[in-house]
């Protein structure tokens, strides 16, 4: 696990042993002995497999990919989590996404654990062939420990809705007659997925900074009313002036997160500058993500990256290079490309005043610690990108009861689990002297500490 991870839980267990609110059960040194156990068993996985898949490559050569399946935490449920299929990926990253996601489904009162899973590829250098034979493989290597009440993957980096598809398909042909529905989410829609789910996070990532800025709003007013200040009346008028924002990836949830800015009624967004793996294209004006979305998902899945595609896509841009996005003179970053994007390198550079974290740990601890200080409000991946696990828990219930939700009642449904998030949490930040990151994991913490000792394990 990450030990800015592992920090972040010890922080949050020793605020939660000074409050003798919680837990009360537990005295004098039994009290001790019961947190130090909690921390042991929080910053361990459970189980980490590994395995070198072999695929014969199309050309005929044996290729061994390293693969890994971490269950970090099942206290709350089946192990849940992506599978992510990246050049980059390794055990220990593999560990440190397990455990977000035992936290992140706390946080929001998912009743599943933490797990993840990876594939050491580079997705662009296979062929669809060999990706469906490296998604089988894993299944058949990984097929002891998963199932849809032990342990249920779902898309992550460089997988989708193909690669559920594929594992499913895998999965119920290695278990006959056993349910096989619930075993994977993030699958197409004819074969068993959620509507929403393609969507759900993005969607959330946009809702998360949405109601943050309704919320600041409204303290603000508060905090005027409360000192006579004639300015408490105008300050919910504040969340109508518009915003400048940039957006870090363009993929499934960077171009969702988009949209939904663009098309947003409640707030005045303009979306100043967007960003793939190549290029960042900058428009002080705002650009038009419609387009934009189109031509992504009409070309090769890139932004437009020279005059004659930006002129094909009919976008107004400037071209710059990919990182300048990270430090434009922004109101708000919303990071949704790859882990550790905001660094010790660039934090000082950096000049937006909120930062949403659509991907998971896209900013460094040391980063976050310099930018909390500097009073930017950071919304932590745990709470601003849940949108997908969510929806993935829906998928999973509608696949155990063979029933089909409405888009609508996703949408309802996923926006009143993270309401009730953001109700518990913000509210709390506007008041505390935690910054938000340690604030959701003293909540998720605090609920998976009740439920392991409620189960017996502290004993
Ligand atoms: N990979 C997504 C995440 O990191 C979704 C996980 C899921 O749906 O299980 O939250």
């Amino acid at each position: 696990m990450g030990d800015s991870t592992k920090q972040i839980i010890n922080e949050s267990l020793e605020a939660l042993m000074d409050d003798h609110t919680f837990l009360p059960e537990l005295t004098g040194s039994a009290r001790k002995k019961a947190f130090s156990s909690l921390l042991s068993i929080l910053s361990t996985p459970n189980h980490v497999s590994k395995s070198f898949l072999r695929v014969a490559l199309e050309d005929g050569r044996v290729k061994r990919v390293p693969s890994f399946l971490v269950q970090h935490n099942n206290i709350l449920g089946p192990y849940k989590g992506g599978i992510r299929f990246h050049e980059s990926v390794s055990e220990a990253e593999v560990e440190n996404l397990a455990s977000l996601m035992t936290l992140k489904n706390a946080l929001h009162e998912v009743p599943f654990g933490g797990g993840k899973g990876g594939v050491v590829i580079d997705p662009r250098e296979y062929s669809v062939k060999e990706l469906n034979l490296i998604s089988r493989k894993y299944v058949q290597y990984f097929s002891e420990i998963l199932g849809p009440d032990k342990d249920i993957p779902a898309p992550d980096v460089g997988t989708g809705d193909r690669e559920m598809d594929w594992m499913m398909g895998e999965y119920k042909s290695i278990r006959p007659g056993l349910p096989y529905r619930g075993s994977f989410t993030g699958k197409s829609v004819l074969n068993g997925g959620s509507l929403g789910r393609k969507e759900a996070t993005g969607k959330g990532v946009y809702y998360s900074l949405r109601y943050m800025l309704y919320d600041f709003a409204k303290e603000q007013e508060k905090w005027l009313s409360e000192r006579d200040n004639p300015f408490a009346e105008t300050a919910l008028e504040h969340i109508d002036q518009t915003l400048s924002i940039a957006i870090q990836g363009f993929g499934n949830v960077g171009s969702t997160a988009a949209l939904e800015a663009y098309q947003c009624n409640y707030l005045k967004n303009k979306i100043v500058a967007v960003s793939d793996r190549n290029v960042t294209l900058y428009n002080s004006d705002g650009l038009d993500i419609p387009n934009l979305v189109e031509f992504v998902q009409t070309n090769t899945g890139d932004l437009p990256s020279d005059e004659t595609q930006l002129e094909a896509a009919d976008v107004k841009a400037t071209i710059l290079d990919r990182d300048d996005l990270l430090t434009l003179d922004v109101d708000v970053l919303i990071l949704a490309a790859l882990g550790g994007q905001v660094n010790q390198e660039n934090m000082k550079d950096v000049k937006a005043r909120i930062i949403v974290e659509g991907a998971n740990a896209p900013v460094t601890s040391e980063a976050d610690k310099f930018l909390s200080e500097n009073a930017v409000i950071i919304i932590p991946d745990i709470l601003a990108n849940a949108g997908g696990v969510i929806v993935s828990y829906l998928e999973w219930l509608q696949g155990r009861e063979t029933q089909f939700f409405s888009e609508e009642k996703v949408f309802d449904r996923l926006f009143e689990k993270m309401k009730h998030t953001f109700d518990t949490i913000y509210p709390e930040f506007f008041g505390d002297p935690f910054p938000l990151r340690q604030n959701c994991y003293i909540h998720a913490v605090m609920k998976i500490s009740t439920i392991t000792f409620r189960q017996g394990k502290l004993y």
